[in-house]
Formats: C-alpha cells, sequence, structure tokens
C-alpha cells in the first residue's frame, strides 16, 4: 500500500534504438505481479503507489534496462502492460486525426 495514483503516465520505458515503447495502463493492473516475475532483465519491480483498485502496480526498477521482449505482456492477464511500436503508434494517430479509424 501506499500514496493513490491519481495521474500517471503510461509510457514507463522506451528505446528509441529499437523504435519500441514499454506502456502500463496503471489503473487497469491486478496488481498480480506476474510481469515481475517473467522478466528476464529483471527490470520491474512493485510500485509503491497504488492504483485506483488500491493495487500496487509494476514499475521500472531505477537505472534497469528492459529489453523489450514482450514476455510481461504475453502474461500480464489484465492487457496492463504491453510493447508498442513506435512507428505503429504514430500510424495510429495519423489516421484517428484523419478520422477514418475509431477506437
Ligand atoms: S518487455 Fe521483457 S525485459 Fe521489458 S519489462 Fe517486459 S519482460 Fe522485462
Ligand atoms: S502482470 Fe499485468 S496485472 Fe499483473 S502486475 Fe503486471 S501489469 Fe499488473
Amino acid at each position: 500500500m501506499g500514496e493513490l495514483c491519481i495521474t500517471y503516465m503510461p509510457q514507463i520505458y522506451v528505446d528509441e534504438s529499437k523504435g519500441k515503447r514499454l506502456f502500463l495502463q496503471f489503473n487497469r493492473c491486478g496488481g498480480c505481479g506476474y510481469c515481475i516475475e517473467v522478466c528476464p532483465k529483471n527490470t520491474l519491480e512493485k510500485s509503491s503507489t497504488i492504483n485506483e483498485r488500491l493495487l500496487n502496480p509494476p514499475t521500472v526498477r531505477s537505472g534497469a534496462e528492459c529489453s523489450l521482449c514482450r514476455l510481461c505482456e504475453y502474461i500480464c492477464p489484465d492487457f496492463s502492460i504491453y510493447v508498442v511500436d513506435i512507428d505503429k503508434a504514430k500510424e495510429v494517430k495519423e489516421e484517428k486525426k484523419e478520422g477514418e479509424w475509431h477506437l
């Protein structure tokens, strides 16, 4: 338990050289910790901040590296943590701007 997080930045890691980013939907997370256990790089740890579900989502350890391998994405039962291709994210944003694509 800890301080309740009201606002958050979904992007928690970026590697421009690989063209990928790691995102976390903080308030969707169920706090199971599977992503922390499965990570081969020991990148993640439990945050001391609680989300709207009063659970502790993961956060990137200080100074840790992420290989953007997607294992955390594959194991997450709540679809809360995932890797996004930067070009793909731009593409979707542009399509949405033109009104040709909607969520
Ligand atoms: S993408 Fe891979 S290295 Fe990065 S946090 Fe997830 S499991 Fe760990
Ligand atoms: S696996 Fe998903 S639901 Fe579980 S702690 Fe990680 S991000 Fe949250």
